[in-house]
């Protein structure tokens, strides 16, 4: 069987993005890499959203970018505007495109559809997959979205609704999240901070439906695309050692608090790359310790409070801009974190501190 120098398990977007940044330095040029993946087509199956708080490869993948954004409650509405660092949508198509057309042009890059196939004995390998179903008791993020297309144009291109929480609670935390790509059409997405028990809350069809009537007026439109995810809230022990570096999703890229992800495995494949030649020796990278311990207190507050969270995210963002962004994208100073806990509603979070 095949020996590789490098094995990649899972050609999802963290998989895809370390190859890429792999190839694009030039470090597959003497050594060799398999992927492991098990899909049989890649087409457009998420929209990756993100602050671009520094440049990433994809530009070229984004959908649309915007300036302004605006988060509101049944009482009230906030808008922000941030020049410096917009918010972008990458359409996940593109970038499975862009990546596997280049990766194409390598003899020395391999996709197989399972690890049996090859020798990985001596490999270094970058694993992306959960090999066990994940506690569907604890915390996560599920959502559905939808792009939709309307007769006439409806939206305000230029802003973007980040949480509108002018919608049914019933007992947990639930928003809806607008991105409009043009003037008449856009993604809409319903997302829930809950456990994935909860069967009654997954009628996501329905609360779309009457969302887009009901809250946005709208009465007739198509339905381009649909995604369906659900990101846990939560980081699965798995074992690291100097031969198998977790990555991804499974790699604890995703920031708890928010579920954003992709620009973490962006960061996380350039440090990679950056130590290739002694990856087994540096350290482990992860999002800061500050933002686990940050996140971990917020997350008691929403489980033990979720009817308390949208004022709560409401006043979060009470801050200018570039400070709430920088915070939720994990490049906050002290004296930002500050501004934002100063926020926050001191005795429930004094209480969750202290457990
Ligand atoms: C619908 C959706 C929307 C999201 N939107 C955002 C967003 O807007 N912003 C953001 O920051 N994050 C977002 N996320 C979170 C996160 O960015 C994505 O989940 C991202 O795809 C995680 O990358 P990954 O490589 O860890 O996992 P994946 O992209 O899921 O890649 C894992 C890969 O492993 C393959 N695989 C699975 N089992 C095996 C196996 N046994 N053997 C081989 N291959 C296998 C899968 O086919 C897949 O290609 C979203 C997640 C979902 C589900």
């Amino acid at each position: 069987m095949k020996e590789f120098n490098y094995v990649i398990i899972g050609g999802g977007c963290a998989g895809l993005s370390l190859a890429y940044e792999l190839e694009v330095n030039n470090k597959l040029k003497d050594k060799t890499l398999a992927i492991i993946e098990t899909r049989e087509e890649y087409k457009r199956d998420k929209t990756w959203s993100f602050w671009k708080v520094f440049d990433h490869n994809f530009d070229d993948c984004v959908i649309k970018s915007w300036n302004n954004f605006t988060i509101n409650t049944s009482e009230s509405s906030r808008e922000l505007t941030n020049k410096k660092f917009p918010y972008q949508s990458i359409d996940s198509g593109k970038f499975y495109k862009k990546v596997n057309s280049k990766l194409s042009k390598n003899s020395n890059v391999r996709f197989y559809r399972s690890l049996s196939e090859i020798n990985s004995k001596n490999s270094i390998i970058f694993n992306s997959i959960y090999n066990k179903e994940l506690d569907k008791s604890e915390l996560w993020q599920h959502f559905q979205g939808v792009e939709i297309e309307t007769p006439s144009n409806i939206f305000d291109e230029e802003i973007i609704n980040l949480m509108d929480f002018n919608c049914e609670q019933r007992n947990d935390v639930h928003f809806f999240y607008t991105l409009p790509f043009s003037k008449n059409k856009a993604l809409i997405e319903t997302t829930w901070l809950s456990n994935l028990e909860d069967e009654s809350l997954k009628d996501y069809d329905h609360q779309l439906e009457n969302y887009i009537k009901k809250n946005l007026g709208i009465k007739t439109y198509n339905i381009n695309f649909t995604e369906k995810g659900a990101i846990p809230l939560f980081h699965p022990s798995l074992s690291n050692n100097s031969k198998l570096i977790n990555i991804g999703s499974v790699g604890g890229m995703t920031r708890l608090s928010t579920g954003y992800t992709f620009l973490n495995i962006q960061e996380h494949s350039k440090y990679i790359v950056k130590n290739i030649n002694n990856i087994d020796k540096v350290k482990k990278f992860n999002l800061g310790k500050k933002y686990q311990f940050l996140d971990k207190v917020f997350l008691r507050v929403l489980e033990r409070h979720p009817e308390k969270m949208p004022m709560i995210f409401f006043d979060m963002f009470k801050t200018s801009s570039s400070t709430i962004i920088k915070f939720l994208s994990n490049k906050s100073n002290i004296f930002e974190d500050i501004n934002i806990i100063s926020k926050m509603p001191k005795t429930i979070f004094l209480k969750a501190l202290l457990n």
